[in-house]
C-alpha cells in the first residue's frame, strides 16, 4: 500500500510504502525526539519517496552527525529522518501522512534512543 504525506503548508509532499502501516510505529525518547513528540514509521529507504520540495527541506544533524532530520523550512514541520542505528531505513513523521488519526498512546512502543551513545 501507499500512503501519502505532507508537511503542513504541502509543500513538501512524500510517499511510503508498506503492508504494515500500524505495525512497528514509536517514540523515542532520546533528547530530540522527545522535544518533537512524535510518533514514527520506519521503512527501507527504497520505500520512501520524496514527491515534491526538495527546495524547502531543511535538515537537523546532531552528536554523530549520522541521523539527518529533515523538516519544511516554510511550515517547520518535521517530515522525515534517515536513520542512524539503521541506515537503511528511513523514518517517516506519521501524524504527516494523510487521513491518519495516531493510535492510543498504549499501543506505541519507546525506542530507548537516550540510551544510545
Ligand atoms: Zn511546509
Amino acid at each position: 500500500m501507499i500512503y501519502k504525506g505532507s508537511c503542513h503548508c504541502n509543500r513538501v509532499q512524500f510517499q511510503i510504502e508498506t503492508d504494515d502501516l500500524f505495525q512497528d510505529l514509536y517514540r523515542c525518547n532520546c533528547s530530540l525526539c522527545k522535544k518533537k513528540s512524535i510518533v514514527m514509521k520506519a521503512v527501507h529507504r527504497d520505500h520512501f519517496f520524496l514527491i515534491r520540495g526538495r527546495d524547502y527541506l531543511g535538515s537537523y544533524k546532531w552528536n554523530k552527525n549520522i541521523a539527518e532530520h529533515f523538516f519544511c523550512r516554510f511550515c517547520g514541520v518535521y517530515t522525515h529522518h534517515k536513520r542512524r542505528r539503521y541506515p537503511e531505513q528511513m523514518v517517516s513523521n506519521f501524524a504527516c501522512l494523510d487521513g491518519m488519526e495516531l493510535p492510543p498512546a498504549e499501543e506505541i512502543a519507546t525506542v530507548d534512543g537516550a540510551s544510545h551513545d
